[in-house]
């Protein structure tokens, strides 16, 4: 203001309109924000009020440029040495002064001599004067607090605006990449896994986007090799002639291959129904499975017709983790058979289908055993063909083989359920009599023997017979020789006979 209010002095001057500069400073005066102003020379006294410039001036121009005027005043605003006046004068700077007594501001202005000054004012002198404006302290105070004021106003804008295109950079640059790649996960968490994101830059977020990319591809790729492995499995399981039954966490059936169906005779639905537990309709049977320490172990259960091998174990992670269980089912029905028939035919002869030498024995032991326990007679036979390598010269090996397969017959329909017939040995036999005493094992022999005779090969039987009690210990070896010794006497007496062991006692017949 004070630089313009000088330009505006200069101006009136260079016009030749000095007389109006007193109007103009008194004018200015009135500015509201001023308190005074007023024009000073180099000396301290206010200029425009003595006729000392209006004389130089018309000197210099040699004419009567200005009239002079007539009442001359004298206002003396500094002293010549004031340091105020000379700092403003020498430094040809403008210079405040804070009047803390008025509570003034004073501004001193330099009115530098410039070029165009110097017709009227020569050029002896650097500053011409001083332009002096004062103003309450308390208006610059105003003035400080109202520009601090606007100066906050502007500092909040600019903060505002500043936040503003912060946020916008940031949210270019920062946000929406993180915000793209935050979408794509979720996506990629729903299942799409064909999210990709732009890789913008080199930065953390660029290398992020890169990352989240590599990342999607390789799980693609691994997703796709498992679905591969999947459908293999898959394949295989439902191919598998094993039947298959595997169960989640909590126990539910989510797994039943075509064979389970077809071994265990019932629907998926009726399985899934019914339970793992029921899956053969041996809860218990299941549950011994599960607990077996060893995983491999199976048992066999008969489903219908069919034998099945089950199978079942807990399915675990590699930590640990139970993750279900898995039932594995076979149908081992033939082999069950053949194991049912080979224990058979190792109990049993061939031709005759009696039971052979080592079931006699074992027969042997139980029955006297129980005789024993029970206090209970039991009787035993030997029997032995007469003659019956002459039967085989005569007849050929064929005709035995068909009269010993025939007495076999023979022997099971004279005996009772609870006796035990068996082929010693060759053409010679061992009946088992229990709870049968003497008399009736001699009566069951002389059966016997009667209805060899009545075969039709003409063939005798020899017969020694032993009671339990007969013998002086009860062991299954004592009674067999008790019966063998009788049937030696049998054959000393002329064979087809049948004598008791008993030494003394002489031949029935
Ligand atoms: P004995 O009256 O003294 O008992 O005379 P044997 O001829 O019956 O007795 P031996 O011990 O001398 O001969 C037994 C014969 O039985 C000899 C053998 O060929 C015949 N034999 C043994 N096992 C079989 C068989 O499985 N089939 C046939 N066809 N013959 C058999
Ligand atoms: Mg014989
Ligand atoms: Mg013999």
């Amino acid at each position: 203001m004070v630089s313009s209010v000088v330009a505006g002095l200069g101006a009136i001057m260079e016009t030749g309109s000095a007389a109006i500069a007193e109007q103009y400073a008194e004018d200015i005066k009135d500015a509201i924000e001023l308190e005074d102003f007023s024009f000073i020379r180099p000396n301290g006294l206010e200029a425009f009020r003595d006729n000392a410039t209006i004389i130089q001036v018309n000197w210099y121009r040699g004419e009567l440029l200005f009239q002079q005027r007539e009442e001359i005043q004298e206002r003396r605003l500094y002293s010549e040495d004031d340091p105020h006046l000379l700092e403003a004068l020498g430094s040809e700077k403008q210079v405040g002064i804070v009047d803390e007594a008025l509570q003034r501001y004073i501004i001193l202005m330099p009115i530098t001599n410039e070029r165009d000054c110097n017709r009227c004012h020569g050029k002896e002198h650097a500053v011409l004067g001083l332009a002096r404006l004062s103003t309450s302290l308390q208006h610059v105070n105003q003035m400080v607090t109202k520009s601090r004021d606007r100066a906050t106003v502007v500092l909040v804008v600019v903060l505002i605006l500043f936040l503003l295109l912060t946020y916008l950079f940031l949210h270019k640059v920062v946000i929406k990449p993180i915000q793209q790649v935050t979408r794509a996960m979720h996506l990629v968490e729903q299942g799409d896994l064909d999210q990709r994101v732009p890789e913008l830059g080199r930065d953390e977020l660029g290398q992020m986007a890169r990352s989240f990319n590599a990342m999607t591809r390789k799980i693609v790729e691994t997703y796709t090799g498992l679905e591969l492995e999947q459908d293999k499995l898959t394949t295989i399981i439902l191919n598998a002639g094993e039947g298959i039954v595997v169960t989640a966490r909590n126990g539910e059936i989510v797994l039943v291959n075509p064979a389970a169906e077809k071994l265990l005779a019932k629907s998926i639905a009726e399985i899934v129904s019914q339970g793992f537990d029921q899956l053969v309709g041996d809860p218990q049977l299941i549950s011994r499975l599960i607990e077996h320490p060893d995983s491999n172990y199976a048992e066999s259960v008969l489903q219908g017709e069919r034998y099945l091998s089950v199978m079942a174990a807990r399915i675990h992670t590699q930590q640990g983790d139970i993750l279900g269980m898995a039932a594995l089912l076979r149908d081992v029905t033939v082999q069950q058979r053949r194991e049912a028939y080979l224990e058979a035919i190792s109990y049993t002869d061939e031709l005759t289908g009696l039971l052979n030498r080592r079931s006699l024995m074992d027969i042997l032991h139980q029955t006297i055993a129980d005789a024993t326990d029970k206090n209970k007679p039991l009787t035993l036979l030997m029997l032995d063909f007469d003659h019956f390598k002459q039967l085989n010269d005569n007849y050929g090996h064929a005709m035995g083989d068909q009269v010993l397969t025939t007495f076999g017959g023979l022997l099971n329909d004279r005996l009772r359920d609870s006796d035990y017939a068996c082929r010693y040995g060759g053409e010679e036999f061992c009946v088992i009599l229990t709870n049968t005493a003497e008399q009736g094992a001699l009566k069951t022999a002389e059966d016997i023997r009667a209805a060899v005779s009545d075969m039709q090969v003409e063939v005798t039987v020899s017969i020694g017979m032993a009671a339990l009690g007969q013998c002086h210990d009860l062991s299954p070896e004592t009674l067999l020789k008790a019966a063998d010794t009788a049937l030696y006497r049998a054959k000393e007496q002329g064979r087809n006979k049948t004598v008791t062991f008993d030494e003394t006692a002489p031949s029935i017949s």
